[in-house]
């Protein structure tokens, strides 16, 4: 194991201000267990998060950290893990910044695939804002039933997704399993590696006694292969028409060539090239004395 080491100077992460409880701080010690298993140093990590409860998590770990707006995690992400490749890339979020404001965003970071892990952590509701429902939750109406969202139903519909897992905050050394393999995954550029955690809400949408019973794991399924997509896609329909979801390594594609070659953060810039071009635009506002 490789040691991390922090230099509280450079970099200054905060204490969590989440509620007592709160499964928010079994994602951000797992990912922290994670990063420290892998051995990255803090200056090659960048944590992006959205909007929300969980947003705060870039402000508490020692990398270099970005807060985005809601619902736009995924193309600051991107733009970051295509300009530098040499960073890993982690965007981390709630599950109301990424599957309602930011699901567009979330459907085209499955098809793009750009490598960079996404840790989403469910807790079925708007913490922040005191509760409201989120997409995930099953709301039983007088007229009708809105069905939850299930991001990993969705990222497997999608024929460039290469991997898909679900966590549970209540199961930390799978957790941990989990967010190095998203991570590795990342960063050895085979492409978008999706990891949604359940992580409940104590204050506002306790469902730790219902998610210990109601998921079901995989990773301790023997006869469970997670690269066969359809199988994944069979078990999670299944299971959804029960109420219950598939926790662990849900699907994981063969690995791929390495995808993303751009790296313009590290290129030789030809200054010669630029300033023509500079001077070329600037010199097309200037005023002439007979156009006064
Ligand atoms: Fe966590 Fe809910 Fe408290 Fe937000 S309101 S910190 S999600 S327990
Ligand atoms: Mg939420």
């Amino acid at each position: 194991m490789t040691a991390i080491s922090i230099n509280p100077q450079t970099y200054r992460p905060a204490y969590p201000i989440w509620c007592a409880g709160c499964g928010h701080y079994g994602v951000q010690s797992a990912l922290q267990a994670a990063l420290r298993r892998i051995g990255i140093p803090d200056h090659e990590v960048m944590i992006l998060a959205g909007i929300g409860c969980s947003g705060t998590i870039q402000n508490n770990l020692g990398t270099y950290g970005y807060h985005a707006q809601h619902g736009r995690v995924l193309p600051a992400a991107t733009g970051v893990a295509l300009s530098n490749p040499a960073l890993t890339v982690v965007a981390a979020g709630g599950d109301g910044d990424g599957y309602a404001i930011g699901v567009g965003h979330l459907v085209h970071a499955f098809r793009r695939s750009t490598s960079l892990a996404y840790i989403v952590m469910n807790n079925e509701t708007y913490g922040l804002t005191k509760g409201q429902h989120s997409p995930t939750r099953a709301v039983d109406l007088p007229s009708h039933v809105e069905a939850p969202l299930d991001a990993i139903v969705l990222g497997l519909s999608i024929g460039t997704t290469s991997f898909v897992a679900r966590g549970y905050s209540g199961w930390f050394d799978q957790l941990v399993e989990l967010t190095v393999q998203a991570l590795t995954h990342a960063r050895t550029k085979q492409g978008f590696a999706f990891l949604e955690v359940i992580s409940p809400c104590v204050t506002y949408q306790d469902s730790y006694p219902r998610w210990e019973h109601a998921l079901y794991n995989v990773d301790a399924d023997p006869s469970y292969d997670p690269n066969d997509r359809a199988a994944a896609f069979e078990l999670s329909t299944r299971l959804q028409a029960e109420g219950r979801l598939p926790a662990g390594l849900i699907y994981r594609a063969a690995p791929t060539p390495i995808l993303n070659t751009s790296d313009p953060a590290h290129s030789e810039i030809e200054p010669a090239n630029l300033i023509d071009r500079y001077h070329e635009i600037m010199d097309g506002y200037t005023v002439r004395a007979d156009q006064l």
